[in-house]
């Protein structure tokens, strides 16, 4: 995402949370292909294991657990605002916890790496993997994103 469309994004995500009304939407998305050496190129390691290999990052590990301040949480892969802080809450499993995604942010298939099945989601522009969806979330919606913080980059307001 180019500078001047992030800042028109986070501009439509600040007024809907002025409104009261959802969180903002991404609109129409481009999607990001890049070759697996392209995306070794352009993540670190860490980050190329969860986004590109669905690796799961140790609970308690990162720094995004504590964030508190306004703002937006970008997919590290390709910039895409997917979480508002508004929606950020402290689940108390030790992953940044979110009740709801940014719309059209984030897609979702049923991944069984574990023996029963889980509601997996990534990013919707570059696919990159960011976590697990779980219904034992807060009101209003009742859902858990339970997000690697390596997979996202906190852009605070202001
Ligand atoms: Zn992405």
């Amino acid at each position: 995402m180019r500078r001047r469309q992030l800042f028109a994004c986070l501009a439509s995500l600040a007024f809907a949370g002025r409104t009261g009304a959802a969180a903002g939407s991404v609109g129409k998305i481009t999607p990001l292909r890049l070759s697996d050496a392209e995306w070794k190129k352009r993540l670190t390691p860490f980050q190329y294991r969860v986004l590109r290999k669905e690796a799961t990052e140790a609970s308690h590990t990162s720094a995004l657990n504590l964030e508190k301040r306004p703002g937006v949480y970008q997919c590290a892969g390709c910039d895409l605002p997917l979480f508002t802080s508004d929606a950020k809450y402290d689940s108390g499993t030790g992953w940044p916890s979110f009740f709801r995604a940014v719309r059209g942010a984030v897609n979702t298939k049923t991944d069984y790496a574990m023996i029963f099945p889980r509601t997996e989601y990534h990013c919707a522009r570059c696919e990159g993997h960011q976590g697990h969806l779980f219904t034992d979330g807060p009101a209003p919606t009742g859902k858990r994103y339970c997000n690697n913080g390596v997979a996202l980059n906190f852009v605070a307001a202001g």
